[in-house]
């Protein structure tokens, strides 16, 4: 089957959603609120369902080209001493946000993508000459707010998550775990470094909770990695010339289908997770895939619909819970119970 179809939100699923489905014969568009697709930097493991994903959309060479095959990953204490390593090598493909998004773009051709073009509700719930309306909006939703208003918003996961980029190489895939905080060092590309920390928000003043810049993001960093081993002495030394990005993470509970006569939705906006296994994104590619071929195989938008919720959304609940799960570990106490800090007072945690 084909026809005509509405992508809201022109990140890493609407892009492949609407590769898939140009792909088959559908007439597509795509519209996206920003100037661009949303590129926050830094690197995504590709695990290999997404891989075969993108091999389904056409564009799994591309990816493995661009990316980094990084075999040697450990769990590391915050002295540097291992927890955890992998029994044999096991690999992983590392490739830079905005490099997965380029290729996303470039397997598109001119024309299905509308940027700095809004959807409302009055676009979204009728879908006014559209057989199809698909919400890949992200964890704050429209489509889903719209169309399934019973469904929860996203709630807070307690912790929050440090990331950012410096140049110079790094061939380990580490994560080190200690007193609710975690500190994860990887390669961006073949010559530059990629980082990300997250820690339980307990461990910040509220002024540091409220700061946007990044001076006061470095000294929250050293203040609580500042000892910590392997790699991270490396990196703390270049945050401010670098830039540090912050924000509190959030999960989406689960609200029963993640669709509804003509509606679908796919990565964030159905399964928003804690980024604790690094799935999120992975996951909306092979939602995109597993969407574009029932809705090119199926005979009714219906049964397609019906085809991709059986199909994801008991997967993608579990991989949501278990995620939580490792973010509940990892930052907020079971590895060391966080002490909050009185302004001015030293922080003390057990290890
Ligand atoms: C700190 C952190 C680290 C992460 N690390 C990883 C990782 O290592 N690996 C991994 O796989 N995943 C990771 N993720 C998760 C990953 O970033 C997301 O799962 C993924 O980006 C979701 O893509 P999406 O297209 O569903 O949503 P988004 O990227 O949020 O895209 C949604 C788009 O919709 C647009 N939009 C919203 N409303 C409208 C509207 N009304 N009209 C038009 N456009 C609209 C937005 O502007 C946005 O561009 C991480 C997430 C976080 C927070």
């Amino acid at each position: 089957m084909n026809g005509r179809a509405l992508v809201v939100g022109g990140g890493i699923a609407g892009l492949s959603v609407a590769r898939g489905l140009v792909r088959g014969g559908w007439e597509v568009d795509v519209r996206e609120r920003l100037d661009g697709p949303p590129d926050i930097g830094g690197a995504l493991a590709v695990w290999p369902g997404a891989l075969k994903a993108f091999d389904r959309l056409g564009l799994g060479e591309r990816v493995r080209e661009r990316a980094v095959y990084s075999t040697d990953a450990a769990l590391l204490r915050p002295d540097g001493r291992k927890l955890l390593g992998p029994r044999g090598r096991v690999g992983v493909h590392l490739v830079s946000r905005s490099v997965l998004l380029g290729i996303l773009v470039g397997g598109l051709a001119d024309g299905p993508v509308r940027w700095n073009t809004s959807a409302t509700a009055a676009d979204i719930l009728p879908g006014e000459g559209f057989d199809v309306v698909i919400g890949a909006d992200g964890i704050h939703s429209l489509v889903r707010r719209t169309v399934f208003p019973h469904a929860s918003p996203p709630r807070a996961l307690g912790s929050v998550a440090y990331r950012g980029t410096l140049p110079g190489p790094v061939e380990r895939f580490t994560e080190a775990w200690g007193g609710g905080r975690l500190f994860g060092v990887t390669p961006l590309d073949a010559h530059n470094t990629n980082w990300y920390a997250a820690l339980d928000q307990r461990l910040l003043t509220g002024n540091e909770r409220a700061a946007r810049d990044a001076g006061t993001h470095a000294e929250v960093l050293r203040r609580e990695f500042g000892d910590w081993g392997g790699e991270v002495s490396r990196v703390l030394a270049g945050l401010e010339a670098h830039g540090v990005d912050r924000r509190a993470l959030m999960d989406l509970p689960s609200f029963g289908p993640y669709v509804r006569r003509r509606h679908a939705l796919l990565g964030d906006a159905a399964h928003a997770m804690a980024p604790n296994l690094g799935r999120g994104a992975c996951e909306s590619v092979v939602d995109a895939a597993v969407l574009a071929d029932a809705l090119n195989e199926e005979p009714t938008v219906a049964r397609a619909l019906s085809r991709y919720d059986r199909v994801r959304r008991g997967p993608t609940r579990r991989i949501v819970a278990a995620s939580r799960l490792l973010n509940r570990i990892s930052t907020t106490g079971l590895t060391g119970r966080p002490r909050r800090p009185r302004s001015g007072a030293a922080v003390t945690r057990p290890r």
